[in-house]
């Protein structure tokens, strides 16, 4: 086939399409991780793409580079400023608290699936629509929350067949505990303050933890002289971050303690945690999640804590790809009723429709010859070709031929549905 013109109006820079067969991982990725999710007792909320800007300003964070630098913010015709949404989290809060869903129920548990829209820097692993899954665990104080967190996002990376990645975790303290490391985090980087990037010295005053999440050469240097926060939390975070510890040992989860991980969002309380992928370069990051128990007040709510976590769903399956792991796709068809003549293609269309009622069925739209159309059947592997020509049509038996075996069969145009259901599924 001659090469097709290039469109003048192309997809934008950061976006793409997912075509077949592509798109046939992505529904097996989302059928495993929906049988996971189910199995940890999630259920799925839709939320809208946009949303008021100031969601994500008060829930994301006014110093995060999402807010700062990534949203795709416009006005609407009446002047409202809305946002694609850059993360589902202040979502799935909003859609909680707007239809008062925990006076009903102490614990919630949703899931959902969808794109989301970042303007960064495209580069492998990185666009500026991409779609992630994400899990929270709503109403729920315990140290066994953060490990099911934990542990549903390393099932649903197993449930896929992967496993060249690592957890990473850490604990980025509370409201009691934080202040205090901030201060020190200023105190021991006062003196480097011009060496610091420009991002890096607002942080300095808005949010210093952010400081060691920098990938910039010089920042990475001096976070160095910067203790742990391990070494300044307070004793029920630090309790915590023991006793998870224990229940992820306890379930055989195998991780990292990183102290340098504290995430690029503003709402993290106390457990925070990444999972890695060893084959992924740069952009290595899976999926990430941790403890925020402050949001839901952040947007006028109770006092509400809870543990989640999102992951990037293009670079899971880059992962699937790195691992070398096998996505089965489906056959392209199963039944492919062929005419041997014009004469019969009426009754091809009426045959393909009766069969289509149970079976996936295929036939020829381009009124092609009936070598082209064997070959069409091959292509899209199908298990069976009914075959119609002039005798077919005056006796109404049919041959249907067993595209494996070669063998054919008269099959009645009465017995032919019944008769191919048997055989395709025995
Ligand atoms: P975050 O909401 O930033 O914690 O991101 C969670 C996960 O979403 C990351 O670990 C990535 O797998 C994925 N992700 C985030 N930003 C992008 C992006 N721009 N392109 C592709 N995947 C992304």
């Amino acid at each position: 086939m001659e090469q097709e013109e290039r469109p003048r109006i192309q997809s934008i820079r950061g976006t793409r399409d997912i075509l077949p067969p592509e798109s046939e991982k992505w529904l097996w990725l989302e059928g495993k991780f929906r049988a996971v999710l189910s199995r940890f007792g999630y259920s799925e909320i839709r939320t809208p793409i946009f949303e008021h800007t100031e969601l994500f300003q008060k829930g994301t964070g006014g110093s995060t580079d999402i807010v700062l630098k990534e949203m795709y913010t416009f006005q609407d015709k009446s002047g409202r400023s809305l946002t694609l949404r850059p993360e589902g989290t202040p979502s799935v809060a909003r859609s909680v608290l707007e239809h008062g869903l925990l006076k009903r129920t102490k614990i919630l548990k949703f899931y959902y699936f969808g794109p989301m829209f970042r303007y960064g820097r495209p580069q492998a692993g990185r666009f500026r629509q991409f779609d992630q899954v994400g899990a929270e665990l709503l109403g729920d104080v315990t140290v066994e929350g953060d490990a099911e967190s934990i542990h549903l996002h390393v099932m649903l990376l197993k449930e896929l067949g992967l496993s060249a990645f690592t957890v990473k975790i850490n604990s980025v303290g509370c409201p009691n505990c934080r202040p205090y490391y901030s201060r020190l985090i200023q105190d021991r980087l006062k003196e480097s303050l011009d060496g610091l990037c420009d991002d890096c010295k607002v942080r300095f005053d808005r949010n210093p933890l952010r400081i060691l999440d920098c990938k910039v050469d010089d920042c990475k240097k001096l976070v160095e002289k910067v203790p742990s926060i391990l070494g300044s939390l307070c004793e029920e975070c630090l309790h915590r971050f023991e006793a998870l510890k224990e229940r992820l040992e306890s379930i055989g989860i195998d991780f990292e303690v990183d102290p340098g991980l504290v995430r690029g969002l503003d709402y993290y309380t106390k457990t925070a945690f990444e999972i890695h992928h060893h084959m992924l370069g740069a952009q290595s990051a899976l999926g990430g999640g941790g403890r925020y128990d402050a949001l839901m007040e952040l947007y006028g709510g109770p006092h509400t804590p809870a543990v989640g976590f999102a992951a990037g769903l293009d670079r899971i399956l880059l992962a699937v790809e790195k691992e070398k792991i096998e996505v089965p796709i489906p056959s392209g068809t199963d039944v492919y009723v062929v005419a041997v003549s014009d004469k019969a293609r009426q009754k091809c269309f009426e045959v393909a429709a009766l069969l289509r009622e149970t079976i996936r069925a295929e036939l020829d739209l381009a009124q092609r010859s009936l070598q082209a159309q064997m070959k069409a059947a091959n292509s899209l592997a199908a298990s069976f070709c009914v075959i119609i020509g002039e005798e077919e049509l005056a006796s109404g038996v049919f041959t249907v031929k067993n595209m494996k075996s070669g063998e054919q069969a008269k099959v009645s145009e009465t017995e032919l549905r019944s008769r191919l259901e048997r055989e395709l599924r025995p």
